[in-house]
């Protein structure tokens, strides 16, 4: 890492939100190419999706034009002590998908020849003998799946905050408390503006979530963005049962344990979310739906006790992929929001993203399907 900046130094870029991406992006920019940020955060860093999901690290069933930064992004997972000081409480583990019936496997087996046509090798199909070594618990209708053997799981807040404190070590000002309502061009320069007063820089980035659309809008991309609230619950202890993370094929589920032996169960059944106050609402039907498909699929989940339930506020696009890549109306400005509810294992490579637009313009990875244009 390189040395710190003096703190008189003005910022070069401002970055909006600081959730895993922005503060991905505000570390990226420091430690890449030198450049100073100032995170402007309306509550604080990983207050919203990124410090309250599933913790999900998954390149399994990525969208195909998601594959190439999710590699890229499996690979900074696996190397963040060297990279960052903290290992963001990742944990190697396989994510496996479960078949449920031929139909299913049907979907994965086209899935598996796509895949491989287009040179990517890191799913492998499962057959039913050799899913049950890795999942011994799962119920006897399921007949085979899908497994990325590198996949894994993280602590989503200290996800956030390992790489909002590397961002700071490297100089970076992070500001708590601070809405950014309006940003205007005035000659060379950025100035955002809130309650909580003004701010300029010669670039800036919106890494602003469920709430990057109203500040898009502002330049002229307006996009249609959805905020929506996925729900999570998580049980008491029990003994440990299950070493991947699970999901289903055709139906919807992400299901893990934690080494204290609490499971954590999702899958995207939605509360209602409402970004203005920035709260959430459960919805128990949804729950419900969620808890019959886990004790389907784990028998002996159906005599366990939940503890919790929560949700979070995320930004779904409608062909649920995110808003990465430079404005086009407006010059030195960058997005990368809008990651429709897998954005979590994104966050290492979208921020290094962003930041590589902001400084130099060019990343060397993919981003054509992401453009704000495609809204145009
Ligand atoms: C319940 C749940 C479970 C999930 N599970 C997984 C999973 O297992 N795996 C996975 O990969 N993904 C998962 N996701 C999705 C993932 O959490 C998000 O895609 C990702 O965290 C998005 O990160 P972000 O930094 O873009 O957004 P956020 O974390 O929402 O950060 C954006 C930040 O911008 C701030 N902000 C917004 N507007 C302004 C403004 N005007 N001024 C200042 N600050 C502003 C917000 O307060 C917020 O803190 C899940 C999401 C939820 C809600």
């Amino acid at each position: 890492m390189s040395t710190p900046f003096p703190a008189s130094r003005r910022p070069d870029a401002i970055v909006v939100g600081g959730g895993l991406h922005g503060s991905s992006t505000a570390f990226h920019l420091a430690a890449r190419h030198g450049l100073k940020a100032l995170l402007l955060e309306q509550t604080y860093p990983g207050r919203h999706a990124s410090g309250v999901n599933a913790g999900g690290v998954r390149t399994l069933g990525r969208i195909l034009p998601e594959i190439p930064l999710s590699l890229a992004s499996m690979e900074i997972w696996h190397r963040l002590p060297e990279l960052i000081g903290d290992d963001c409480g990742f944990v190697h583990s396989a994510q496996v998908k479960v078949a449920e019936s031929e139909a299913d496997m049907e979907t994965l087996r086209a899935r598996d020849v796509e895949l491989r046509a287009l040179g990517y090798t890191h799913e492998k199909l499962l057959d039913a003998e050799t899913l049950r070594e890795l999942l011994p618990a799962v119920s006897r209708h399921v007949v085979g799946g899908a497994v990325a053997e590198n996949d894994g799981c993280a602590i989503p807040f200290r996800a956030v905050t390992g790489f909002r404190r590397a961002a700071e070590r490297l100089g970076a000002e992070v500001r708590s408390n601070w809405r950014v309502e309006r940003i205007e061009r005035t000659g060379e320069m950025w100035r955002v503006s809130g309650p909580a007063g003004t701010a300029e820089a010669p670039l800036l980035a919106i890494c602003a979530g469920a709430w990057g659309d109203k500040i898009s809008a502002q330049v002229g991309e307006p996009v249609p963005l959805n905020p929506e609230a996925p729900m999570l619950l998580i049980t008491e202890r029990i003994t440990p049962f299950l070493a991947p993370v699970v999901g289903t094929t055709s139906r919807r589920l992400s299901f893990k344990q934690y080494p204290n032996g609490t499971v954590l169960i999702g899958g995207g059944y939605r509360g209602i979310a409402d970004r203005d106050s920035e709260r959430t609402i459960l919805k128990f039907s949804g729950l419900a739906t969620n808890v019959r498909v886990v004790c389907e699929l784990f028998p002996l989940m159906k005599t366990v006790r939940i503890v919790r339930a929560w949700s979070g506020i995320e930004g779904v696009m409608p062909d649920a992929i995110p808003v990465l890549g430079p404005s086009l109306k407006a010059p030195d400005l960058v997005y990368g929001f809008g990651y429709s509810s897998h954005g979590f294992q994104m966050g290492p490579i979208g921020g290094r993203i962003v930041a590589d637009l902001v400084a130099t313009g060019k990343t060397n990875l993919p981003i054509e399907a992401f453009s704000i244009g495609r809204f145009a």
